[in-house]
């Protein structure tokens, strides 16, 4: 119940006010209907930004909506008509984004409640044997409902768990980000420790409550990068010390 509390009310919504547009750029925006103009001002504008995905075609990612410039991994969500910060997926059971703030009480959530539906279909076994006995119909429903519950949460678990190693939203699943080299599903992947960590932080004793421990501050995410020589190299993250990231565990979010 803790899990699943969190999970919706936890808004992913708080777009650093450094991404949104001046009403000034904005109108000189909208009234350029030169679109290598309108690129020129929008790169002006993301160039102190820590932004390093783009669209397909190569254009700073911009929500009209919003007036904003979208953080890497944030996406606009039409439910929730807002930008949300390294976006998961809208959640229609808990009518809330799964985002940067509540991926951890989500996956949290899924546990719990897999956990939940597999201890009541265990211990109703021996009511159901019973039933052909001539015991309740009722206890029939209860068994196959826990059942078919979780049957669901164990692949959409799995799935999750998979994400969270791969560091991959399911957004960027479907839609692999765009990076200067191209699209690349892998962009985000640190190894899978350092992907667990990323999400669940690195104080073990709190990986299992729904409390706030992921690591970073939703929009600079650090990356492996090939060089030239293809070897790979960890970019340290850099933090702008607006207070915002500023956690317990920042210290060993350095690579
Ligand atoms: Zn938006
Ligand atoms: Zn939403």
């Amino acid at each position: 119940m803790w899990s699943y509390y969190q999970t919706t009310i936890t808004k992913n919504t708080n777009i650093p006010d450094k991404f949104k547009l001046s009403a000034k750029v904005y109108e000189e925006l909208i009234h350029t209907e030169e679109s290598l103009i309108q690129r020129l001002i929008l790169e002006q504008f993301t160039k102190d930004l820590p932004n390093v995905n783009r669209t397909a075609n190569g254009l700073v990612r911009f929500c009209e909506k919003c007036k904003l410039v979208k953080p890497d991994r944030a996406h606009h969500c039409s439910v929730c008509e807002a930008c949300v910060l390294k976006m998961d997926h809208h959640c229609p059971w808990i009518n809330n984004c799964i985002g940067f703030n509540n991926y951890k009480f989500f996956v949290l959530y899924l546990l719990y409640s897999l956990i939940y539906c597999l201890y009541i279909s265990i211990t109703t076994i021996k009511y159901v044997i019973l039933y052909w006995h001539g015991g309740k119909f009722l206890i029939l429903f209860l068994f196959f409902a826990s059942l078919m519950f979780a049957i669901s949460l164990i692949s959409l678990f799995c799935y999750h768990c998979y994400l969270v190693l791969h560091n991959r939203t399911t957004l960027e699943a479907l839609r692999a980000p765009v990076f200067p080299s191209g699209p690349n599903k892998e962009g985000f992947d640190l190894g899978k420790k350092n992907n667990f960590l990323e999400i669940f932080g690195n104080r073990p004793e709190l990986w299992l409550l729904p409390v706030k421990t992921h690591l970073g501050n939703g929009y600079n995410f650090p990356r492996k990068i090939i060089d030239e020589d293809s070897e790979y190299l960890l970019r340290s993250i850099v933090y702008d010390g607006d207070g915002e990231s500023e956690g317990m565990s920042n210290d060993s979010y350095t690579y």
